[in-house]
């Protein structure tokens, strides 16, 4: 089955993790579990692990800002971890709308992208989840660079911190929707929403974290086993196999009906509503008979459909729909009880689309 050898693949892209430039590991990597074992080696008093937890939390990028720890500590500290997981390179701020978009330089030279989105009184940080993609989807800034490796849990929970303590905002919600495919990671995204949601640090629910994904059917399964209460967004973009395909490559690998089949188990599962993306192009997937035939497929399944008016790239062959289209598109849904929304465009006088920056960084810094 294409799905099996999809699997082989994943887990030999999963081995391809985290490394630095020195043997050190992330700070951000450990955990609260880690800290407390960190210090009873060190034969320290265990509160000490409860504040270099703080420390951790306020996104401190030296060791030397932890004030209230001593210098013996810091300095063990400092000999086996590297305090900062990444380096902000850039931070561009929407005029409009207040989205800030940073672009991260990780311990080995790749960048990043994080993005951080208001919507009246949320605050929600869009991470990244590896260094470039493997899916190939062809309507995607991040496509040209390829897939370079998975981000460690450090790095994933590092762009949370730094992005909080950057833009001095409080947060409330979490999306895995930024380059890369988070399933392809579940190894370190499912500690890190463990993390995310840990009362003693940000404290964000885990009905506030959102986990998108191409569609990995089996990688879908092995999440829903987790039971972890998020919401999960599958990027559908198409409403037959046909089209996927086109739009997205991976698709050859994935049986729509097979995908269909995952969704439904996950929704039994959770009892969570799943959310299906589709970006809307000028006369490819946004005519009456897709908008139609997608409706009929997705008929009787708990879920919501968002409807996203996609960026325009340079170099992508497709144009966003006008905003009739779109209108009429999600009109037509409605007519046969489909529940779903139009995305709000945000960060539009910014490099808004995902990989865009990362894209101008990586030309620059790629021989
Ligand atoms: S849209 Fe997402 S999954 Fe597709 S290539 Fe881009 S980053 Fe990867």
């Amino acid at each position: 089955m294409a799905t099996f050898a999809l699997t082989w693949v994943y887990w030999e892209e999963i081995e391809r993790t985290m490394t630095t430039t020195d043997n050190r590991r992330l700070f951000y990597d450990l955990d609260r579990d880690d800290l407390l074992g960190f210090v009873e080696a060190g034969g320290w008093p265990r509160y000490r692990a409860d504040q270099l937890y703080d420390w951790q939390q306020k996104g401190i990028t030296d060791f030397s800002e932890m004030k209230n720890v001593p210098k013996t500590i810091r300095e063990a500290l400092s000999d086996s971890f590297i305090a900062a997981p990444m380096s902000l390179v850039s931070l561009e701020a929407s005029a409009f709308d207040g989205t800030k978009k940073a672009l991260f330089q990780l311990m080995d030279g790749h960048a990043i992208e994080t993005v951080l989105m208001r919507y009246g009184e949320q605050r929600s940080v869009c991470v990244s989840s590896q260094v470039g993609c493997a899916m190939g989807c062809t309507f995607c800034a991040s496509t040209g660079l390829g897939f370079v490796r998975n981000l460690s849990v450090g790095e994933l929970i590092g762009q949370v911190l730094l992005m909080r303590k950057e833009s001095r905002e409080p947060l409330t919600h979490v999306t895995v929707m930024g380059i890369g495919e988070p399933l392809l990671n579940l190894s370190a995204l499912i500690p890190f929403i463990h993390r995310l949601s840990d009362p003693k640090g940000l404290n964000i629910s885990m009905r506030r974290i959102t986990v998108s994904t191409c569609g990995l059917p089996d990688m879908m399964l092995e999440l829903a086993n987790a039971a972890l209460p998020i919401n999960v967004a599958v990027s559908l973009h198409a409403p037959n196999q046909k089209l996927r395909e086109q739009l997205m490559p991976i698709a050859k690998q994935v049986d729509l009906e097979t995908l269909f089949d995952a969704c439904r188990q996950l929704i039994t599962k959770t009892g969570r509503r799943i959310t299906f993306e589709y970006a809307l192009f000028d006369k490819v997937n946004d005519r009456d008979e897709d908008a139609m035939e997608l409706a009929d497929r997705l008929h009787g399944m708990l879920c919501h459909v968002n409807l996203i008016p996609a960026n325009e790239i340079a170099g992508v062959p497709y144009r966003k729909s006008p905003a009739d289209r779109v209108k009429r598109f999600l009109a037509l849904l409605e007519k046969r009880r489909i529940v779903a929304s139009v995305r709000r465009e945000l960060g539009s006088d910014i490099t808004a689309a995902c990989g865009q920056l990362r894209r101008k960084r990586e030309s620059w810094i790629t021989p």
